[in-house]
């Protein structure tokens, strides 16, 4: 089944569209998530980067991720929405916010990576969950 994964940011200055299914779906607690999302953890869902059309003009943070490799961080200027990401460490993927999808309901995390850093109030549930990121 194929859902639809579009999304915008809050402003709605940045829209996206994208049919593809989730190859991977993720919470990541790493500290520089933390501090870009202003929260405990990003929820993201890898898509392939031909997957997704972005109409406006993304403003983009780089720089090197906790895992070694540039990570670009794409969000909108007026706003301030993060809303995807694409890590060098995972070739061909861009990583949607899952906040910023207009269906939300749409993520279901399959692990939480880099929980070396997370909150430690945060109750993990019965989903894998990965001291940094598994190969
Ligand atoms: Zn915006
Ligand atoms: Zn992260």
């Amino acid at each position: 089944m194929t859902q639809n994964l579009n999304g915008s940011c809050l402003c709605g200055g940045i829209t996206y569209e994208c049919e593809a299914e989730p190859v991977m779906q993720v919470a990541c607690h790493c500290t520089d998530c933390q501090k870009q999302t202003g929260s405990s953890y990003s929820t993201i869902i890898g898509v392939p980067a031909e997957s997704l059309t972005v109409h406006g003009t993304t403003k983009i943070f780089t720089h090197n991720g906790e895992s070694g490799g540039e990570v670009r961080r794409n969000f909108c200027g007026d706003c301030g929405s993060p809303v995807f990401t694409e890590p060098d460490q995972s070739p061909g993927l861009l990583w949607i916010k899952t906040g910023t999808l207009d269906n939300p309901q749409a993520f279901t995390p399959q692990m939480h990576v880099w929980c070396q850093s997370r909150n430690v109030w945060l109750d993990l549930g019965d989903v894998p969950a990965f001291a940094t990121m598994p190969h």
